[in-house]
């Protein structure tokens, strides 16, 4: 992988600047954009020395300009957490559409393999239990959820239509629930409400009865799986995630046995659309990427609890970004 040049979308994002640090490990130059809406540049500012990093201030659903060679694009830009498309919906569907039609334009103008962030979601509520990629989902084309997982789904049609038609290298990961350091502590999340709520002193929410199910992926798992399926040979979706799923109601209480605090859970209305259970079928990823997670809930939900506390305590009260971010928004 070295001297590789690569662009990563959301770079300033969770997952974004997870995957800086390791294409910069593998020796990588790495071409990092953002238009910091939700992401945070807090997250790469370590990044900023390296002679091989460079950050570029952009919104992807406008025209993308980079100079010279690519040779990977991956992009994960886009908000990804309810609150924030509930927030900002127009904007949601714009990246997930408009700016993935503009990075599979530069993967063809350059020659270059790109790898999309798609999401469980593209499976909605889901009839088919655990999800495996050949299922086509239970989706809410209008309900709330629609403009993110309508946008996603757009984006796996137009990235197979260019696979197809055009001969792009294309690759598409569907992401389950994932979670580690660098989450917004705030964005709504169940992992970061939750410690969030711990470290405050506040009751943990759970919404509905909480025996809906999701299944945590820690995020250095899931790093290992989007990097072997880029350098794979298989176009078609792949899920990544970790099967071993939870009620929300029993993460509730891993979290608080993790935190030790006296805090109880309370119940809140479910949200609208709120799919009842979730767990990938990685039989797929095992076979031809090699890859399973290889990290348990308890060791990454302490490494994820440590980053969260050592945080300065002014930023478990920060709203995102110290403003409305939908006021930014053109
Ligand atoms: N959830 C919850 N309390 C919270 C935030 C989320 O009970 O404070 C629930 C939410 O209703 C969902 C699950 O936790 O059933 C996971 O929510 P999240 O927003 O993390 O991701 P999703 O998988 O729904 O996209």
């Amino acid at each position: 992988m070295t001297q590789k040049r690569v662009l990563i979308t959301g770079a300033a994002g969770f997952l974004g600047s997870h995957l800086c640090d390791r294409f910069i490990k593998e020796g990588c130059q790495v071409i990092a954009m953002d238009n910091l809406i939700t992401g945070d540049l807090r997250n790469i500012e370590h990044l900023f020395k390296l002679k091989e990093f460079e950050f570029y201030h952009h919104d992807v659903s406008k025209f993308v300009h980079v100079p010279g060679n690519l040779d990977y694009i991956l992009h994960f830009a886009s908000p990804a957490s309810p609150i924030d498309y509930l927030k900002i919906p127009i904007q949601t569907l714009k990246v997930g559409s408009l700016g993935t039609h503009n990075l599979l334009g530069l993967a063809k103008a350059k020659n270059a393999r790109i790898l999309v962030a798609s999401t469980s979601e593209v499976y909605g509520d889901p009839m088919v239990h655990p999800q495996t990629e050949d299922y086509w989902g239970n989706v809410n084309p209008v309900g709330p959820r629609g403009v993110y997982d309508e946008a996603k789904r757009f984006q796996e049609a137009i990235t197979m239509a260019y696979h197809t038609y055009h001969g792009v290298e294309t690759r598409i990961v569907r992401i389950f629930n994932t979670y580690g350091p660098r989450m917004r502590l705030n964005d709504g999340r169940v992992l970061p409400a939750f410690i969030g709520q711990a470290l405050r002193g506040q009751d943990l929410t759970a919404f509905g009865d909480g025996s809906q199910t999701r299944s945590f992926c820690y995020v250095d798992d899931l790093v290992e799986g989007i990097y072997r399926l880029l350098l794979s040979d298989c176009a078609t979706p792949v899920n990544v995630g970790n099967p071993d799923e939870i009620t929300i109601n029993d993460f509730a209480q891993e979290i608080i046995k993790l935190t030790g605090t006296n805090q109880k859970v309370i119940y809140k209305e479910l949200p609208t659309d709120d799919p009842k259970q979730r767990q990938p079928d990685i039989s797929k990823a095992r076979e031809i990427l090699g890859w399973e997670p290889k990290i348990s809930r308890q060791e990454g939900l302490k490494i994820t609890y440590e980053y969260f506390q050592s945080l300065p305590k002014e930023r478990l009260y920060e709203e995102p970004h110290g403003r409305d971010f939908s006021q930014n928004i053109k």
